[in-house]
């Protein structure tokens, strides 16, 4: 035992009663002080419960997840102010941006995850972790119960109860099937790692099936048809991550099928990765049509047997059938069903996903805060608080703001309401005397409610919801942390804005997302860039910036240098494709 772990252990054993006097026994013995023993125990005794009274109790934290939202607030928090447990199926964080590349063996898929008792035994202190799901959110009671994912000789019991006094829900979501008839039974899915290991086998089953003697040309076709369903970034960066494994490696050792190969991706929109730049969209486009990978647009998938695929094309209606060797699922999210019934719990069933305010926090339910892909924030509306905000800033109640007035609170409002900031932006205004002008553009000294309400009129048609992205999750994990952190310090110093519909101030400032940029890599050594300020970047050079970015952004020094080895292994052997 170090002296540290010692210590540590003596400070705990001193918080009870029993293994305290065994522990005073030792050490007076050890010190020769046996004869002032009794009244140490008395006087230690009552110590410890003065020292628990000046001391409240820690409160306890229940972290849900171990993902981008969870890992990021862990490890940011200060775990001395809390007592933090972490209830996760998953004992590993994982890279998800990286989880194209190991389903080609261009990354291994040791090299993306990190043990989340690695993350945790770095912070001092002490965080517990249990392998378990949360299987419901008593939020009236504070207690959630959890389920052990450990199936085997499991003993003792698999559930169990946690009590909190701050719950994060950082659950992440699972994917849509839209109630697709056949794609659970199937399709591959591409969201967590195990998913990634079964399609790296798949592949391979694909082309070993496809060369076995006696079968027609068209079913080695069928077996060679890799279908993605879903343009999206994640559905489009495995389809070049395959078209790359075939053309560089899988040709050359299944040489004689070389020509029956074929990769389709199924879009429902009007064009892949529509959420980016359109000029990244339609190169993707033309690098895929260069390429031979067959971009179907505007069909729908109906349903899926385990040969061929039932899709209707929406324009005319038609329906075709779609023989296939391995199809992947990757068209979006939906939230996990011990969600749904939380949601159903505190009224939000209505919504499509578990709803929080500006601070991350779930309205209605006290100290449930929900971030990450799970959850989405809801941003007030100028116009719902107009009157308010309007009352507040007259100070002197005249019906009237002046520029002067509207300056005074224009500071909170942009806070409060980052619509307002964008819109300023976006219309090239200069504040508050542009905002005020009239229709005609004159400049006005003051204007009353109505003329407020129509100078705000437009601002919140600049409101986007946030993408269901790691870079958001990351930076909600970071700002709850440093909220909690700052707990003590915000309340009697507040650094939010005013309230509009209330008195005083917030505590907090409100979560606001930062966006750092995109990447759609689309095979060949080229990527696609979308950064910030409408900075546009595809090409070689682009894709060393992804190298470089992804190197970087890894948790660990061990993963950081694995990921980095499996590249240089990958230039120098190429991939490995044996069905392990
Ligand atoms: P997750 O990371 O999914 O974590 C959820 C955690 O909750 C997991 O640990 C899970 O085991 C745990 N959990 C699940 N159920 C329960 C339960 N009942 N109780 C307790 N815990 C539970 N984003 C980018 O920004 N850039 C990219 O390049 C990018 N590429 C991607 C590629 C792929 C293939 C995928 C699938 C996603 C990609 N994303 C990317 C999106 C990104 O991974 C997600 O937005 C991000 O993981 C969300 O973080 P999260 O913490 O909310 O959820
Ligand atoms: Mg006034």
């Amino acid at each position: 035992m170090t002296i540290f772990s010692f210590f540590s252990g003596a400070s705990r054993a001193l918080g009870s009663s029993s293994s305290s006097s065994k522990l005073l026994v030792i050490l007076s013995i050890s010190s020769g002080g046996l004869v002032a023993y009794s009244e140490s125990q008395t006087d230690a005794g009552a110590q410890n419960a003065e020292i628990k009274q000046k001391e409240p109790q820690k409160k306890r934290v229940v972290v849900l997840g171990t993902g981008w939202a969870g890992t990021s607030f862990l490890k940011d928090l200060d775990i001395s102010s809390y007592d933090v447990k972490v209830v996760s199926p998953r004992n590993y964080f994982a890279f998800t941006p990286l989880l194209p590349s190991v389903t080609c063996g261009t990354v291994e898929a040791r090299s993306i995850v990190e043990p989340i008792r690695n993350i945790i035994k770095k912070r001092n202190g002490e965080i517990q972790y249990w392998e378990a799901e949360c299987v419901k959110i008593d939020a009236a009671n504070k207690k959630i119960q959890c389920r052990s994912v450990i199936d085997n000789n499991f003993v003792g019991n698999e559930e169990f109860l946690v009590d909190y006094d701050y719950l994060v829900i950082a659950m992440g979501a699972q994917v849509n099937t839209f109630n697709t008839p056949g794609v659970k039974e199937y399709c591959h899915f591409l969201k967590e790692v195990e998913d990634a290991q079964k399609i790296r086998r798949s592949v391979i089953d694909c082309f070993e099936r496809a060369v076995l003697p006696d079968l027609s040309d068209e079913e080695r076709r069928r077996n060679l048809h890799f279908v993605i369903v879903g343009g999206g970034p994640t559905g489009v960066e495995f389809a070049a991550e395959l078209h790359d494994f075939i053309l560089e490696d899988l040709v050359k050792l299944y040489p004689m099928v070389k020509d029956l190969v074929k990769i389709t991706v199924i879009q429902s929109g009007d064009h892949i990765l529509n959420m980016f730049d359109e000029r990244i969209s339609s190169f993707a486009e033309r690098k895929f049509g260069r390429d031979g990978i067959e971009v179907q647009t505007g069909c729908r998938v109906t349903s899926v047997s385990d040969k061929a695929m039932t899709v209707k094309v929406k324009s005319k209606g038609e329906i075709c059938s779609v023989p296939y060797g391995m199809v992947v699922w990757s068209t979006g999210i939906v939230t996990r069903p011990v969600l749904r019934d939380f949601m159903d719990q505190i009224g939000q069933n209505k919504r499509h996903v578990l709803t929080t305010n500006e601070w991350l926090r779930v309205e209605g339910c006290d100290g449930v805060y929900a971030l990450g892909d799970c959850a989405s924030v809801a941003q007030r509306r100028v116009m719902e608080d107009i009157s308010t905000i309007f009352k507040t800033a007259d100070k002197d109640n005249s019906g009237t703001l002046t520029v002067k007035e509207f300056q005074d609170v224009i500071d909170d409002i942009l806070v409060r309401y980052p619509q307002v900031e964008l819109y300023l932006k976006n219309k090239h205004l200069n504040g508050v005397t542009d905002l005020l002008k009239d229709l005609q553009g004159h400049e006005r000294k003051e204007v009353d409610i109505e003329g407020f309400k129509s100078a705000l009129r437009h601002v919140d048609s600049q409101m986007k919801s946030l993408p269901a992205t790691a870079q958001v999750a990351a930076q909600q994990g970071a700002y709850l942390s440093s909220c909690f952190n700052r707990r003590q310090q915000c309340q009697e110093t507040p650094e939010g804005p005013l309230r509009f519909r209330d008195s005083g101030r917030h505590h907090f400032r409100p979560f606001r997302y930062k966006h750092l940029g995109q990447f759609a890599p689309l095979g060949g050594e080229q990527t696609a860039a979308e950064l910030p300020g409408d900075w546009v970047s595809i090409g070689h050079s682009t894709q060393w910036l992804w190298y470089s970015v992804y190197a970087s952004k890894q948790v660990s020094w061990r993963t950081r240098f694995l990921v980095v080895s499996d590249w240089t292994r990958r230039f120098i052997f190429g991939r490995d494709s044996s069905r392990i």
